[in-house]
C-alpha cells in the first residue's frame, strides 16, 4: 500500500489508472507534458461552437463509465447520442447509403449488390483460418465476407475506427474480438448469436450495442473531472525526459517550468504514446526502442465546419457517413456532430466533423492547408447539398494520430510482455495495448489498476 506510483501521461489512460488507485489509498503522482489533461480528447468552446478534436463520442462498453460518471458527479453532463445516431451512411457512386442494421434492410439496401449479399449468407460454411496475428483485416474479411463487404463496409469502418487501412491491420490485434467468433465459434454469425448470449450473463456489452455517450461540454469534461478527483496529485506542463533504474525502484526526470527535476517511485505506469516512450527509455535497451519505434501513428486532420441550417439540402438524420476508399474521395468522412449530441452549434445552424488523411493518405500533413480544405470542402459542399460557404472554421493537424495493430503487433505486444517482467515495477500502458478507443482505454486502466496493486 505505501509503495511510490507514478504515472506517466495525463490522457484518459493514465488519469483513469491514477484515480482508481488514488480513490483506494494508493500514492500516486500523475506528470503530464503539456498545461491541461485529457491528451486526446481536446474539447475547444470557440464562438458558439463546441469542437472536439479528438474522439466525438466513445461506446459505454464497460459499466466502469457509468460508475464514474456517478462518482465524479457528472450526470447532468453526460449524455447518449439521440436516436439519429444509430443511422449512418456509407458513400457508393456519390450517392449516401444507410448502412443495413438488420436482415430486412440489409435485404432491400443497394449498398451492396445481389451477389455480395448471397456471398455474405454462405459466411457459416466458410471454414476457420490459422494464425491471425499474421493475417490483415482485409484477407479474414475477404475469405469469410466476400470483397465487396469488405470494400463497402469493412474499408470505411476501419478507416472511421483507425484511420486506418484493413489490408495492413492485424485482425487478431485490432479486432480481437471479431477474430475470436471464428476462432471459438467457427463463424461470424454464428459467433454473434451465441455471444451476445455470454456477454448479458457477464453484463457487458458488444460495441455493435454499446450505447453511444458524450458529455454536454465535450469529451474533455471526464479527464478534466478525473484531474480535479485527483487535485495536487497531477503535475502539468511536467515533460518527462528520462528514466534510470536505481537499487530499489526509478528516477524520472522531467522538465517542469524552466528547471530540471528528478521523482523517484516504486512503481511507474507510462500511459505516453510509444514513439514519445522510445525517447524516454532510450538508454535501456535496443529492442525495447525498435518496439516502440515501429509503431505506426498515421497523421489525421480534423476539420469542423458550422452552416446555416437552410443551406443544407441532405436531410439531418443520422451520425454522419464514411467513404470507403473504392470512391477516391480526398477526406474520410464526416460526422454530423450538431445532430447526434446537443450544444454543438448555434441556434440554426449545423455542425460537420471531418476526418482527412490517416493511413490512407499520410501525405496530408504535407498539403498547404488551404489548397486540401478547397477540395475537400468542394466535395463535402457536393454530397450534402450544401450551397453556401461555412459559416465556421477550425481545425485541427495530430501529425501522430491513432497506433496502428498492424500485422506482426504481436512481436510488439510479446515484447512489453517480456520487458515487465524483466523490470518489475515498470507497467507500459496507454492506447497502444489493449484497445485504442476510450472505451478500450477506460477498460484497460482497470486491469492496470489491479496489476500495479498486485505488485
Ligand atoms: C483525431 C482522433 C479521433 C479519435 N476519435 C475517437 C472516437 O471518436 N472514439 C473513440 O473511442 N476514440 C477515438 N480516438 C482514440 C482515443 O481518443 C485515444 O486512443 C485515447 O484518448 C488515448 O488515450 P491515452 O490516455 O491512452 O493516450 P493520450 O490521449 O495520447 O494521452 C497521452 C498523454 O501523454 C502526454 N505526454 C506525451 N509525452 C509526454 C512526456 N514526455 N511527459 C509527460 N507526458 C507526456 C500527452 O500530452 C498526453 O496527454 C480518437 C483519437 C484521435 C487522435
Amino acid at each position: 500500500m505505501n509503495k511510490k506510483i507514478v504515472v506517466l501521461g495525463g490522457g484518459i489512460s493514465g488519469l483513469t489508472t491514477a484515480y482508481l488507485l488514488h480513490k483506494e489509498g494508493f500514492d500516486v503522482t500523475v506528470l503530464e507534458k503539456k498545461n491541461e489533461v485529457g491528451g486526446s480528447m481536446e474539447s475547444v468552446f470557440e464562438k458558439g461552437y463546441l469542437f472536439d478534436r479528438g474522439p466525438n463520442s466513445g461506446l459505454e462498453t464497460t459499466p466502469l463509465i457509468g460508475q464514474l460518471v456517478k462518482e465524479l458527479r457528472l450526470e447532468d453532463q453526460f449524455c447518449y447520442s439521440n436516436k439519429e445516431g444509430n443511422i449512418r451512411y456509407i458513400l457508393r457512386n456519390n450517392q449516401l447509403h444507410p448502412l443495413p442494421m438488420n436482415p430486412a434492410s440489409f435485404l432491400k439496401t443497394n449498398l451492396f449488390s445481389w451477389p455480395a449479399k448471397l456471398r455474405l449468407l454462405l459466411e457459416p460454411l466458410v471454414g476457420k483460418s490459422n494464425d491471425g496475428y499474421y493475417q490483415s483485416v482485409a484477407e479474414f474479411v475477404k475469405r469469410r465476407l466476400g470483397n465487396e463487404f469488405l470494400d463497402y463496409a469493412i474499408n470505411p469502418f476501419v478507416a472511421g475506427v483507425y484511420a486506418g487501412n484493413p489490408e495492413e491491420l492485424s485482425v487478431k490485434s485490432a479486432f480481437p474480438k471479431l477474430y475470436a467468433l471464428e476462432e471459438k465459434y467457427g463463424g461470424l454469425i454464428i459467433g454473434t448469436i451465441k455471444s451476445i448470449k455470454e456477454r448479458k450473463k457477464r453484463a457487458e456489452k458488444s460495441k455493435q450495442s454499446a450505447k453511444m455517450f458524450s458529455f454536454i461540454n465535450g469529451m474533455q469534461t471526464l479527464p478534466k473531472a478525473l484531474a480535479e478527483a485527483l487535485n495536487d496529485k497531477i503535475i502539468t506542463s511536467a515533460e518527462v525526459t528520462s528514466v534510470s533504474k536505481k537499487d530499489t525502484g526509478y528516477t524520472l526526470t522531467y522538465n517542469h517550468e524552466g528547471s530540471t527535476k528528478g521523482i523517484n517511485c516504486d512503481v511507474l505506469l507510462s500511459t505516453i504514446p510509444a514513439y514519445v516512450a522510445a525517447e524516454i527509455f532510450k538508454n535501456w535497451d535496443e529492442n525495447l526502442i525498435k518496439h516502440f519505434s515501429q509503431i505506426y501513428y498515421p497523421p489525421v486532420v480534423v476539420l469542423y465546419l458550422g452552416y446555416d441550417k437552410n443551406s443544407i439540402k441532405q436531410p439531418l438524420d443520422g451520425f454522419g457517413f464514411l467513404i470507403p476508399i473504392k470512391e477516391k474521395k480526398s477526406f474520410l468522412g464526416a460526422i454530423w456532430s450538431s445532430v447526434i449530441f446537443p450544444n454543438r452549434t448555434i441556434k440554426g445552424n449545423a455542425t460537420f466533423t471531418l476526418f482527412i488523411g490517416g493511413a490512407r493518405n499520410p501525405e496530408v500533413g504535407n498539403i498547404d492547408k488551404e489548397i486540401l480544405f478547397k477540395k475537400v470542402l468542394g466535395e463535402f459542399e457536393g454530397l450534402m447539398g450544401i450551397t453556401e460557404k461555412p459559416v465556421y472554421q477550425s481545425y485541427r493537424y495530430w501529425p501522430k494520430s491513432i497506433p496502428q495493430y498492424n500485422i506482426g503487433y504481436i512481436e510488439h505486444e510479446k515484447y512489453f510482455d517480456e520487458f515487465e517482467k524483466k523490470n518489475p515495477g515498470i507497467i507500459l500502458g496507454g492506447n497502444y495495448r489493449g484497445g485504442i478507443s476510450v472505451g478500450d482505454c477506460i477498460k484497460s486502466s482497470e486491469n492496470l489498476a489491479n496489476k500495479i496493486k498486485s505488485l
